[in-house]
C-alpha cells in the first residue's frame, strides 16, 4: 500500500472493536479542479469497487509522472460498517442494522447553515464566491456532532467530498445496464462522462428543484440549490458536479470490465482537467439524455416469481411486456402469468434477475424514456 494511503477512523459501534475508512489522495492538497470518488457506500455493490482496483495504479502512476494537476480523493470502499454485514453467509450492506436507514439517504442537508454563514460575504466575482461557499460547507459538515456510527460515516465521507469539483458515487443495481444518474447543470461534463464510460441510459434531474432525498450524490449539490434561492443576485454557479454511476448489476465484476471501466474514469479526469495528459477522442454515446421525471418505475402488484420477456438495456416500445410474475400455486388460473408492462417507450436500464421472488411494491424494472411520466400507481414510497 502506497505512503499516500491513509487510515480516518470511524467511531467505534461496540467496545473492542474499530473500523476505518482507507483512504488515497492523489495531486496536491487544495489543487483544483478536485475530483473525489467512491465506491461501495452499499456495501454488497462491488463492480465500481473492481472500476476503482484498476483505477488506483493508473492515477499512482500518473502522481509519479508529475501529470495530476488538480486533486484527488479515493474511497475504494466507502462503508467498512456494511462490508461486515454477513448474515447467515449472505452479505448485505445496504441498511444501517440499528438505525435501519439507507447508507445513501439521510446525508447532511447544510443548506441553511451554509446561507447563514455566507450572508454579506458574496459578491459578483464567482471565484471568490465559491472559494467562501465551499470553506462554509466543509466548515458546517464538520461542525456536525454525529451521533452515530452511520452519521459519522457519512459525515466523514461528506468532509471530503463536498468542496469537490466532481463527485463520483459507483454503486450497482441488481441486474442492470451500465447507467448514470446526474443533476441537470454541468451539461458538458455529464454528456462526457456518459459518453466515456459508455452510460446506456443517462437521467437528469430538474434544473433547480431541491432534492427530496439527501442521497450522497445530492448532498453535494442541494446547498448550491439553496443558496442560489437565497441570495439570487450573487454570482454563483448553479451545483456543483456530483453524479451516481451504476455499473451494471451485482455481479458484473470481472478483470475485463474493471479495467475498462477504470479506463474511462481515468480518461474522464483527463477531460476535465484533473489529471494531464490527452485522453483520446470521446467515445460515440449510447444513449440520448432523459429526464430524471420521464423514467418509468415499475412496481409489482403482488407476490409472485419474476421471468423477463425483455433484457436489460434494450429498447422496449410502450404497451410491450417487459416481466410477468408467475403464481407458483395456480398454473391454470388465467392470470397465473402477469404481465408487467412499458407505459412509455424508452431504454430499459434496470431489472432484477429471472426467478427472483417479488413482492408487492418492489420495483421491477425502470426504463430511461424522453417525456415526463406520471407515477405509476403501487409507487409504495420506500427507497427500493
Ligand atoms: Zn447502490
Amino acid at each position: 500500500m502506497p505512503s499516500r494511503a491513509t487510515r480516518v477512523p470511524l467511531l467505534s459501534n461496540s467496545p473492542g472493536t474499530e473500523r476505518f475508512l482507507t483512504v488515497y489522495r492523489f495531486g496536491k492538497a487544495g489543487a483544483r479542479p478536485k475530483a473525489y470518488l467512491q465506491a461501495a457506500i452499499h456495501a454488497n455493490e462491488l463492480p465500481g469497487v473492481m472500476a476503482l482496483h484498476y483505477l488506483l495504479p493508473m492515477l499512482e502512476a500518473a502522481d509519479k509522472a508529475g501529470q495530476i494537476q488538480g486533486e484527488i480523493i479515493v474511497v475504494p470502499t466507502a462503508n467498512p460498517v456494511g462490508m461486515s454485514q454477513h448474515l447467515y453467509a449472505n452479505h448485505l450492506g445496504r441498511y444501517d442494522f440499528n438505525l435501519r436507514e439507507n447508507y445513501n439517504r439521510n446525508y447532511l442537508d447544510i443548506g441553511d447553515q451554509v446561507a447563514a454563514q455566507v450572508e454579506g460575504k458574496l459578491g459578483k466575482n464567482e471565484a471568490k464566491n465559491v472559494e467562501i461557499v465551499r470553506k462554509a460547507m466543509v466548515k458546517a459538515v464538520e461542525s456536525f456532532a454525529a451521533p452515530n456510527e452511520p452519521q459519522f460515516l457519512k459525515k466523514t465521507l461528506m468532509a471530503m467530498s463536498v468542496d469537490a469539483d466532481y463527485v463520483l458515487d459507483l454503486h450497482c443495481d441488481a441486474h442492470a445496464a451500465l447507467h448514470l444518474f446526474a443533476g441537470a447543470s454541468h451539461a458538458d461534463a455529464v454528456a462526457d462522462l456518459s459518453a466515456q464510460i459508455g452510460s446506456q441510459a443517462t437521467t437528469v434531474g430538474r434544473p433547480d428543484a431541491i432534492p427530496q432525498v439527501m442521497s450522497f450524490s445530492a448532498c453535494n449539490i442541494a446547498p448550491w440549490l439553496k443558496l442560489a434561492k437565497a441570495y439570487p443576485d450573487a454570482a454563483l454557479p448553479k451545483t456543483s458536479f456530483s453524479v451516481t454511476i451504476e455499473y451494471r448489476g451485482q455481479a458484473d465484476v470481472s478483470h475485463a470490465l474493471g479495467k475498462s471501466d477504470g479506463t474511462a474514469l481515468f480518461k474522464f479526469l483527463q477531460r476535465r482537467g484533473v489529471i494531464g495528459g490527452d485522453p483520446g477522442a470521446l467515445p460515440k454515446p449510447k444513449c440520448k439524455i432523459t429526464p430524471a421525471w420521464g423514467m418509468d418505475v415499475a412496481y409489482a402488484p403482488r407476490a409472485g416469481m419474476l421471468v423477463y420477456l425483455k433484457d436489460r438495456g434494450v429498447k422496449v416500445k410502450a404497451g410491450e411486456t417487459v416481466c410477468e410474475i408467475i403464481d407458483p400455486l395456480d398454473p391454470f388460473a388465467r392470470d397465473c402469468r402477469l404481465p408487467i408492462k412499458a407505459t412509455a417507450t424508452g431504454v430499459l436500464f434496470s431489472r432484477r434477475r429471472d426467478g427472483q421472488l417479488t413482492f408487492p411494491g418492489q420495483v421491477v424494472f425502470r426504463m430511461a424514456c424522453e417525456k415526463e411520466l406520471p407515477h405509476r400507481v403501487g409507487r409504495p414510497g420506500t427507497d427500493d
